[in-house]
């Protein structure tokens, strides 16, 4: 039997998920294809339903379910929990859903990787407030950043983010309990605060849905510290990735991050260690 896999979502055409994930299962020999599994709000229920069938390994969730798939699962790792967001649901032997994230985990390995940046001890910009954010907020408390300023168009859900992810919430057998609470700032986008923190920090992350288009960047007004890192989440070049390089900052587009969490979730599904130059190289070509 061919098994499968799927990216639930809304909209899911653009993914470049099943390049990745295919080409790892082609590489190992593993019967099982990736696909896209398009979603509609009021039709999540029946696929998490069919996820509980023998033919399904697991799934990859997307915009906008994942915080409404939740509750529709059986069990949830500790990181979902907090994070409050699940992107990779995986079985257990005895048929449970269980749900994770692996964008946290992702999003520190690509910059320690890719960016050769260690945020332990940093000063960090995060753009936005929604799930990929609190993915990114919980993987830079847990690394000990010094400084989180997180930035976002509605002040209330910046603020929200850090109230939930504090030190406190961390899982303790991942992470040292001992490191001091960093410093949490909430700003509003257009907050003229914002310059200054800017200039003072070491990491940019763009973890809002702006920059797809060509044209638009989430910071009208860019100003770039010395030395820093600029890190879109946006899987292509983008306008504020232009605009850092331009000012002279060293930037990474998000398709590292793409990678290690798909590679994650490939060990959830099949628990083989992923082949990642296979889908870095698929990615590439997507
Ligand atoms: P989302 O829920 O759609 O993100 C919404 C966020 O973007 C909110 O903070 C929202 O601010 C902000 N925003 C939306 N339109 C805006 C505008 N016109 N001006 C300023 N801010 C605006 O998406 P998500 O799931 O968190 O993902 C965010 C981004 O990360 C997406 O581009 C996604 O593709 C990318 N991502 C990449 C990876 C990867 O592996 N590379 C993984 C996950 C996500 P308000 O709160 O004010 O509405």
């Amino acid at each position: 039997m061919i098994q499968r896999i799927g990216l639930i979502g809304d909209p899911v055409a653009h993914s470049r998920s099943p390049a990745m994930q295919n080409a790892a299962l082609m590489h190992l020999g593993i019967p099982a294809r990736y696909e896209l599994w398009h979603t509609p709000a009021d039709e999540l229920p029946a696929r998490i339903a069919m996820l509980r069938t023998s033919e399904c390994l697991g799934a990859n969730v997307t915009l906008p379910h994942k915080t409404a798939v939740l509750p529709l699962l059986d069990d949830l790792e500790q990181i979902a929990a907090r994070i409050g967001a699940v992107n990779t649901i995986y079985k257990r032997a005895d048929g449970t859903l269980v749900g994770t994230n692996t964008d946290a985990p992702a999003l520190l390995t690509t910059l320690r990787e890719d960016g050769q940046f260690e945020p332990g001890g940093q000063r960090v910009v995060l753009l936005g407030a929604s799930g990929a954010a609190r993915a990114a907020a919980y993987a830079l408390v847990a690394a000990h950043v010094e400084r989180l300023v997180v930035v976002n168009r509605t002040l209330e859900r910046a603020e929200a983010l850090l109230a939930d992810v504090t030190l406190s919430q961390l899982d303790p057998h991942d992470y040292q309990e001992t490191a001091p609470l960093p410093q949490l700032i909430a700003l509003a986008l257009d907050d003229p605060d914002v310059p200054a923190y800017l200039a003072d920090s070491m990491l940019l992350i763009n973890a809002t849905a702006v920059g797809w288009q060509a044209d638009t960047t989430p910071l009208p007004t860019l100003t770039v510290a010395p030395g820093m890192l600029v890190y879109d989440m946006v899987y292509r070049p983008t306008r504020l990735l232009r605009e850092a390089a331009a000012q002279g900052a060293r930037t990474l587009d998000g398709l590292g991050m793409l990678l290690h969490q798909g590679a994650l979730a490939f060990t959830h599904w099949t628990g083989r260690p992923a082949p990642l130059a296979v889908m870095r190289r698929a990615l590439q070509t997507a």
